[in-house]
């Protein structure tokens, strides 16, 4: 018999109606910088739950641009979670500030707040939670803690486009929320990012940046006033994204409905099926959040079995079936520590690391891919039960 198919942990869906907004655009008259940006910027505003959007080349660019917009700079510290994606703490580096580590939740596995509010002093200027799997974080607890020490607050969204948390769009819940739009998250431009807000003034200012700080707008122009002149005003960088991946994004967000609904569906497919097997934690769910449901991540009893979570990783692995780790906490990487910072900062988040397991969910899943995760991972969790 042939080896079964792989199934990846993350895919996307593109549909004959995506490849016809792209094309559409390449037949036209803006490859960069076109309509559809503007307009993608819009649709994502309106999903988020903000007044605007900006629409950029991904969600990295997205983090450095709310950052930059904040002010934040050199001698600033920002907190942050160690279970992400090193963008989300680079983004501080890359003004010259420093990411400081708060410890997580044991259940939600997002930034723990009474941990954010023993780690913030004098330097602190912002909390950029993670919105980790979709889930988003208290925001009741982290806005009020955020407003008693005045600082902002940047939600990285890049796993929660489409989530909410009391009945509410969590885009709007922060002062800035990034998202992204790598082919792995819910919403896919290949590369791509954005940023909402409610506030004009950082609407701008990340207008800006993404042009290299250049103002094309002669009410805005501190010196020259012809008709060829442009002025730069900030340093910014060319973060823009491109019509094409802006068309994409837009038919996709006519899909997210679907996506979400789907994907909650497979992962309630795999609570029932989990969450009576000895060995297994499933994900536990805040009662005021409604996931994004990016990822789906099963928590190892170790107790319970005869080997660690890198052997059974290693079998799941071999039978087709492509775990993933989210993540390797951001200060384990050689660069964090070569920084000074060191194992110990959050036991939360390191125990975590150990015992988890993303196990494959996307929309574009077949029921049957679903039926033989579930199966595989029952097989052999049993097989290492004490
Ligand atoms: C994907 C991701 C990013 C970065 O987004 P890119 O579009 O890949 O630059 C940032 N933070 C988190 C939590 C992510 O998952």
């Amino acid at each position: 018999m042939n080896k079964p198919d792989f199934i990846p942990y993350a895919k996307q869906w593109i549909d004959e109606d995506d490849i016809q907004a792209v094309t559409e655009v390449l037949r036209g008259d803006f490859l960069t910088t076109g309509p559809s940006v503007a307009k993608f910027g819009e649709d994502v505003a309106r999903v988020a739950g903000t007044r605007y959007a900006v629409a950029i080349s991904n969600g990295t660019a997205a983090l450095h641009a709310a950052v930059a917009a904040a002010g934040i700079g050199p001698g600033d510290e920002v907190i942050t979670s160690p279970i992400t994606f090193v963008a989300s703490a680079n983004c501080a580096l890359y003004v010259g500030a420093t990411p400081v580590f708060a410890d997580i939740d044991p259940r939600t596995y997002n930034i723990d707040p009474a941990d954010v509010e023993r780690k913030i002093t004098a330097r602190t200027k912002a909390i950029i939670p993670v919105h980790f799997t979709g889930q988003p974080c208290d925001m009741e607890r982290l806005s009020e803690i955020a407003r008693r020490h005045g600082l902002l607050v940047i939600a990285d969204g890049a796993h929660a486009i489409g989530a909410g948390f009391q009945g509410k769009p969590v885009g709007g819940l922060s002062d800035m929320t990034t998202y992204s739009f790598h082919p792995v998250k819910q919403v896919a431009t290949g590369e791509g990012g954005a940023i909402a807000t409610d506030d004009p003034e950082l609407f701008e200012k990340m207008l800006l940046f993404r042009s290299h700080g250049i103002t094309r707008d002669p009410a805005k122009f501190r010196y020259g006033n012809q008709s060829w002149y442009y002025e730069q005003q900030t340093l910014g960088y060319n973060y823009r994204m491109t019509d094409f991946q802006a068309a994409l994004g837009l038919s996709q967000l006519k899909k997210l409905p679907m996506f979400l609904q789907r994907r909650r569906e497979y992962a309630d497919r795999y609570t029932a099926a989990f969450r009576d097997l000895p060995g297994i934690t499933v994900p536990w769910q805040h009662p005021d959040a409604e996931s994004a449901w990016h990822l789906y991540i099963l928590r190892l009893q170790l107790e319970k079995l005869d080997t660690g979570r890198d052997q059974i990783f290693q079998e799941l692995w071999d039978r087709g079936i492509g775990v993933n780790i989210h993540y390797i906490p951001v200060y384990y990487h050689a660069y964090y520590r070569d920084l000074g910072y060191a194992k110990g900062l959050c036991p939360q988040a390191e125990q975590l690391f150990e015992e988890m397991l993303t196990i494959p969910l996307y929309p574009a899943m077949k029921e049957t891919a679903v039926e033989r995760v579930i199966e595989t991972i029952q097989t052999v969790i049993r097989s290492h039960l004490k």
